[in-house]
């Protein structure tokens, strides 16, 4: 049971300590109980707590709208969806996709291209473009209509008139093991769709607020997608929030009247607190300078586990900024997750990868802490 946070550190009801070594699955940034987040959460709850996001506003969705939007050249991703967590933010982009094409006289573009083992979320919709067998193979004939690939070369294989959108997580595969894509796979995956008329969606649940090194993955290749969904980090790992940025052109599908709306609502769409906790949470990337300090870390991760990578135990390091999945020999990762605890390291692992993914703010000697934790742990 944990009972208590700070900084990188969780502590259990026995007074134990423990680095958070998958920033409580993949959602923190900062450290945990940050004081100016907790502050912003607190000053708002005390006053608007939480109101109706349909057909209401309020000034901090707005804000952060614009924030998350400015950080996209002028008339890209400009606009904004706000929902709850990262199925949410996927589920949203696939129907809005195929919304827009039923609206704009595309309505025979109503199928999904997505990639063997991605993982984009839980619920049915998101569910069906998973590639993860033991998740989804249960509601295979459920869902959205999909075609797996496992590589570009296998776009060959698609008619991309019957396509509605791509979706891919960019730079790496998270629930997939952390494998990352090659260099370069986005941008080229980016042209194919601007020819073929297709919406790109980029799953940055997981790699969003700067995970692999840049704010975003998809600035690493300068690609912008045509839908952004966005959740586990943005409010820097404390509250639900989710959002999905599109286009303009987009957006424009669903004007002129009710017939045209996009009736996806949830009950905390773009709650007041979840939105103060993640413009506090910008906020220190900006007053902490975190992506300059990045690099640093990055560099400082990749030594460690390459010198971890000597250890009999290890078969494969793979590594994305400051995402690392350190694949073990067969039948070893439950049990090294389970023995690093008792050298003060929590983390999961994905079948016999262990997955590393501190907090952003983590200091090159927790970093030390961390590796030395998982050394004992598979010794
Ligand atoms: C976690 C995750 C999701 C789902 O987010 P939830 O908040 O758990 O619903 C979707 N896509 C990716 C890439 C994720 O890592």
């Amino acid at each position: 049971m944990i009972e208590r946070a700070e900084g990188v550190w969780l502590w259990d009801s026995n007074g134990n300590k423990y680095l958070d070594g998958n920033s409580s699955i993949w959602t923190n940034i900062h450290g945990h109980c940050r004081p100016e987040i907790v502050e912003a959460i607190a000053s708002q709850a005390r006053q608007l707590d939480h109101c109706s996001y349909l057909g209401l506003g309020h000034s901090l969705a707005s804000e952060l709208a614009d924030k998350l939007s400015s950080f996209f050249p002028d008339k890209t991703l400009e606009r904004v969806f706000f929902s709850d967590n990262g199925s949410t933010a996927v589920e949203a982009a696939l129907k809005m996709s195929i919304q827009a094409r039923m609206q704009t006289g595309q309505e025979q573009r109503r199928k999904f291209v997505a990639f063997a083992n991605a993982y984009h979320g839980d619920t049915l919709g998101a569910a069906s473009l998973g590639g993860v067998n033991r998740f989804f193979s249960r509601f295979e004939s459920l869902g959205f209509d999909t075609q797996f690939i496992a590589s570009l070369s296998e776009l060959e294989t698609v008619d991309p008139t019957e396509l509605t959108a791509v979706i891919i997580e960019p730079l790496i595969q998270g629930v997939n093991e952390m494998r990352p894509w090659p260099k370069g796979m986005l941008k080229d995956l980016r042209a194919w769709t601007e020819k073929h008329g297709v919406h790109l969606i980029l799953d940055e649940v997981m790699t969003g607020f700067g995970r692999t090194g840049s704010m975003f993955a998809c600035q690493q290749e300068d690609v912008i997608p045509d839908f952004l969904c966005l959740a586990k980090g943005i409010t820097g790992g404390t509250i639900p929030l989710a959002a999905t940025l599109t286009t303009n052109e987009v957006y424009s599908a669903f004007l002129g009247g009710a017939e045209n709306a996009f009736y996806y609502g949830h009950s905390y769409t773009a709650n007041p607190i979840g939105c103060a906790a993640a413009l506090a949470s910008l906020k220190i990337f900006k007053d902490d300078r975190v992506l300059e300090g990045l690099p640093a870390k990055i560099e400082h991760f990749r030594e460690s586990l390459a010198t971890f990578a000597q250890n009999s135990s290890v078969k494969e390091i793979r590594q994305c900024g400051l995402v690392a999945g350190i694949e073990l020999q067969a039948g070893l990762g439950e049990k090294a997750i389970i023995a690093a605890r008792k050298h003060g390291l929590i983390t999961r692992n994905i079948l016999d990868t262990v997955v590393l993914m501190p907090p952003l703010c983590i200091t090159l000697e927790e970093i030390d802490f961390a590796m030395a934790a998982m050394e004992k742990g598979v010794s």
